[in-house]
């Protein structure tokens, strides 16, 4: 089976699990696991920022980050197919007390004139006041489309006039890196705080970090602790980030080639699929995901009339060649 569901879905090489098993730990709630420390050090620096916090998900690095920005009873505004906004289950509103207005970007882009448009500032008892702005960048549900360096300048250059932070949902942010060419810190710069993922792409088994100012990111170790984050010798994960920015960056260029093969076969062009992620529309959605699958090909269904796929580390030139004929074929 080649299983294109998504990219969570890699397992840990053998080389990686052996990074784990010689991971030098200690318990990460009283700040003594080397492996976390270097970890959280080095996510930091290849972003330009203060501090980063080790979290099992992206999603808990996102309520840190969101929630570092934007106090109870105010908003973020991002896009209408956000992870944020569809994907995390409310968590948001359920623990950081945090509203959003949304809008809509082609390709998940922003729009960084409808953003000003809803830009409310605090004005007492009248409007709940926008206190940051979020982007996704790859954007996963708009199939992983890059979001163009200059228009992330353009937000931050106007967030820091308006006083809001930019928070950025960068899950994929390793793919928009490769794809793309732009340093990791040049991402960093637009970003008051972001959230990256060591279990996507990447393939590390678990693990994300929330990346920031150092108080930021101090008060999150306190908050990540009261939602159960606290993680004592998790340095057995750390240690597969590590190995994973290692080895595992520059090879997502592999799968981004992988995506293009897959597009090309389902009669899309290949120069619209950006990094690693492949939707297609079909009005038989559901019916051609239970065939591919009859024919040794799983793909999922995100939408009434939506096919996604994902190449990752677990899939070869092989794979993606034996996937390419079935789809077309499909
Ligand atoms: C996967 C993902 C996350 C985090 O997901 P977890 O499953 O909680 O690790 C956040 N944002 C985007 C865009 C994602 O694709």
């Amino acid at each position: 089976m080649i299983d294109l569901r998504s990219d969570t879905l890699t397992r840990p090489t053998e080389a990686m699990r052996q990074a784990m098993a010689r991971a030098e730990v200690g318990d990460d709630v009283y700040g003594e696991d080397p492996a976390v420390r270097a970890l959280e050090e080095r996510v930091a620096g290849l972003f330009g920022h203060e501090a980063a916090l080790f979290t099992p998900t992206g999603s808990m690095a996102n309520v840190l980050a969101v929630g570092s920005l934007v106090r109870p009873g105010q908003e973020v505004i991002c896009e209408s197919s956000a992870h944020i906004a569809r994907a995390e289950l409310g968590a948001h509103a359920t623990i950081g007390g945090v509203t959003m207005r949304t809008w809509t970007g082609q390709r998940g882009r922003l729009d960084l004139p409808a953003v000003r448009r809803m830009f409310a500032p605090d004005m007492g008892p009248f409007f709940v006041p926008t206190a940051a702005v979020s982007v996704e960048n790859t954007h996963n549900f708009a199939g992983g489309a890059v979001l163009p360096i200059e228009d992330l300048r353009d937000l931050r250059e106007w967030a820091d006039g308006v006083g809001a932070g930019v928070h950025l949902d960068g899950a994929r942010l390793w793919n928009a890196h490769v794809a793309t060419g732009t340093p990791l810190v040049e991402y960093g710069a637009i970003a008051t705080v972001l959230a990256v993922c060591l279990s996507k792409g990447l393939g590390a088994p678990v693990g994300s970090l929330m990346v920031g100012g150092r108080d930021a990111v101090d008060e999150a170790r306190v908050r990540r602790k009261r939602m159960g984050g606290g993680m004592r010798q998790a340095g057995i994960l750390a240690a597969g980030g590590l190995h994973a920015l290692d080895h595992h960056v520059d090879r997502l260029a592999e799968d981004h080639e992988h995506a293009r093969l897959l597009a090309e076969a389902c009669g899309l062009d290949p120069a619209e699929v950006d990094t690693n992620i492949v939707v297609v529309e079909r009005s038989d959605a559901t019916e051609f995901v239970t065939r591919a699958g009859e024919e040794g090909v799983r793909v999922s269904v995100v939408g009434p009339t939506t096919v996604r796929m994902v190449t990752h580390l677990d899939v070869s030139r092989a794979d993606a060649e034996r996937a390419a004929a079935v789809l077309a074929r499909l």
